[in-house]
């Protein structure tokens, strides 16, 4: 008889597989579901306590991550999943942005054996930058583990193919987040990993956004070829198709028109928050959106609007 491990990584490695979710482990901060063959998202369980979305490709020969979450038990629960689906070694993890809610559990995921690969713009922000993310909500411990978090090992500001055996994984460059963001797309199995450039019916953080730039991406996203067989797995909220993109993009789009109407009639301020996120929530009553996120969405669309919208700075190496 096959042991549950063995027979667990046979499953796995069928072509084709109709099993849609692995096991359940009730513990887990986050839920495994197979987006394809060999290919995992891992996604934020309700009690948020992983922080964001994470993922996984098992290739020929290894394996590549796609984000770290927020913390580093929840990054040492995805260690564990992985390696109850496979014997391969953990070689890559890829940091979608330098938000630490994604790249929080790297040192967990580098003692396992992975190279993290980023932005190159993630190695001058993910110490300091990350400290502003948190406002007034930063601790005297997360800002000590903030300046601690590894620096990758290797950076781009262009494309790159990573190669698990005869696997082919995309690593894109793309705009509108943060200024440093990658996207990891499997080509055999239809997946995009839109990191934060994809919230599924939750409100984005535009800390340091650019709806502008954003919305273009989200637009590419939503052309892609094949975009109608695609699985997209965003930053934040459940697996996702690409109506959920193009919702997402509207949702942009959205506020956007309701701050440019509202600046239009005059409104700043709080009166310019209450007018755009009232309506902003009203149209898509099951989105998660706090009062924080929508006020502070309303915020920085303004500002972007402005032209006073302040956006991180890369910095030399
Ligand atoms: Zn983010």
């Amino acid at each position: 008889m096959l042991s549950h491990a063995l027979l667990i990584s046979f499953l796995v490695t069928l072509p084709g597989s109709a099993i849609a979710q692995a096991a359940p482990s009730a513990s887990l901060p986050f839920v495994i579901k197979q987006v394809g063959p060999g290919v995992y998202a891992a996604i934020d369980g309700p009690d948020h306590k992983a922080g964001s979305n994470a993922g996984f490709v098992i290739g020929d020969d290894g394996v590549l991550v796609v984000d770290a979450f927020f913390t580093t038990d929840a990054a040492r629960a995805l260690v564990g999943e992985i390696h109850r689906l496979t014997p391969k070694p953990i070689r890559y993890v890829v940091n979608t942005h330098y938000h630490a809610d994604h790249t929080g559990g790297d040192q967990v995921l580098r003692d396992a054996g992975a190279i993290i690969i980023a932005h190159r713009n993630v190695r001058g922000w993910l110490r300091t930058n990350n400290i502003n993310l948190f406002g007034d909500r930063i601790t005297p411990e997360l800002k000590a583990r903030i300046e601690a978090l590894p620096l990758p090992d290797l950076v781009t500001d262009k494309d790159l193919t990573v190669w698990l055996g005869a696997r082919k994984v995309k690593v894109q460059a793309v705009l509108g987040h943060t200024g440093g963001d990658l996207t990891v797309s499997v080509p055999d199995a239809k997946v995009l990993f839109a990191g934060d450039m994809l919230w599924r019916k939750v409100a984005p953080n535009l800390i340091d956004g650019s709806v502008k730039e954003w919305s273009a991406t989200d637009a590419d996203f939503a052309a892609m070829p094949d975009a109608a067989h695609t699985t997209y797995v965003p930053g934040h909220g459940d697996v996702a198709d690409v109506k959920d993109v193009q919702e997402f993009r509207a949702y942009l789009l959205d506020l956007r028109r309701l701050v440019e109407e509202g600046r239009k009639a005059g409104l700043s301020g709080d009166a310019l928050v209450q007018y755009s996120a009232q309506k902003l929530k009203a149209s898509r009553p099951d989105w998660t959106i706090s009062d924080r996120a929508a006020a502070a969405e309303v915020r920085y669309m303004d500002q972007e609007l402005a032209g006073t919208k302040q956006r991180p700075v890369p910095k030399p190496d």
